[in-house]
């Protein structure tokens, strides 16, 4: 495929490195930040997502599968896709403020798939030629969807793709636990309220997908408050699959509340960690998961755990980044 290019416009899909599963747009790549190991290895600092707390909620040995021992995944279109649109979403902030048309945005959906098929030719396989037309139309439709939520060209973010990193430790509490992910978006207003949005590819969520999707917004309104010292004023999930939007208005006390329970999700991480002990939890949600062949859940045998890899100076043992 030829890739477009535009004047003064750069289209790039390198800025955040892993896609949460939560969404349907995930491409598992996180990287993270990393400490150098024995024989010059980089191991990463611990860490906690929303994504990989979501995993060991709802299933601890996926958890490790995902985390620890970091089993290859097969992306699906859904997922390829979703992060084709968050890159040109990003890349669309980039221009200025009156270009920031739904022309362009097609254009930049274009660009970033041509220059993620060059990073990884492989995804000539999951999109064959000539499936390629459907899977850009598709896109498109998001694309156009999201336009029905919002305005891009009458507000300029603060920032795009950010990563965050706060440790909960820094309350002086010696339980404490690091944690990192990628913000889609962070607007703030004159007077200093700060918004924060993500992008969802996929349709909004029923009830009992709802608070999964909380539970990703109570994180990073967690981080923004230890990190800025400021509760954000709200905090958005754009759903371009359907045009719905979910919004939550976070309370410092019930941040608070969720900081214990983020402790505690790290606590028993950590228990699990020290013997290997990450039990199966079957649920609908398996009907997703890549990892069945070694489920004793679905007749397989639990791989040989690779143990809890240490890291020199920091608190607890092991990695459990991504988003
Ligand atoms: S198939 Fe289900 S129970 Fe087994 S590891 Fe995956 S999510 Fe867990």
């Amino acid at each position: 495929m030829v890739r477009p290019t535009l004047p003064g416009v750069s289209v790039s899909t390198e800025s955040r490195p892993d896609r949460s599963a939560d969404d349907g747009s995930a491409v598992n790549s996180d990287k993270g930040s990393a400490v150098p190991g024995a024989g010059g290895h980089p191991i990463r600092v611990p860490a906690l997502s929303p994504s990989r707390a979501g995993d060991f909620k709802q299933c601890p040995l996926l958890y490790r599968y995902r985390a620890i021992d970091r089993l290859p995944e097969t992306p699906t279109q859904a997922q390829v896709r979703g992060t084709v649109v968050h890159a040109a979403l990003e890349n669309l902030f980039d221009m200025p403020a009156g270009l920031r048309i739904p022309e362009s945005a097609e254009f930049l959906v274009d660009g970033a798939w041509g220059a993620l098929c060059e990073q990884t030719p492989a995804l000539h396989d999951l999109v064959p030629d000539d499936q390629v037309d459907k899977f850009l139309s598709d896109a498109h439709k998001l694309i156009t969807t999201y336009y029905t939520l919002e305005n891009p060209t009458a507000f300029t973010p603060e920032s795009c793709e950010l990563r965050v990193e706060v440790d909960l430790a820094g309350d002086g509490d010696a339980d404490g636990v690091l944690l990192r992910g990628f913000v889609d978006r962070i607007d703030v207003a004159p007077d200093g309220r700060i918004r924060v949005v993500d992008y969802k590819t996929g349709r909004s969520p029923g009830e009992s997908f709802e608070s999964r999707a909380l539970f990703q917004m109570k994180f990073y309104a967690l981080a923004i408050l230890r990190l800025r010292g400021i509760v954000p004023a709200r905090l958005e999930l754009l759903y371009l699959a359907d045009g719905q939007s979910l919004v939550y208005t976070p309370d410092e006390a019930e941040l608070e509340r969720f900081a214990k329970t983020l402790k505690a999700i790290w606590k028993a991480i950590l228990k699990a960690g020290e013997t290997g002990d990450f039990q199966p939890k079957k649920s609908r949600m398996c009907q997703w998961c890549d990892h069945k062949a070694h489920c004793p859940e679905f007749g397989g045998t639990v791989l040989p755990y690779p143990g809890w890899p240490s890291v020199p100076g920091a608190t607890g043992t092991a990695e459990s980044t991504g988003n």
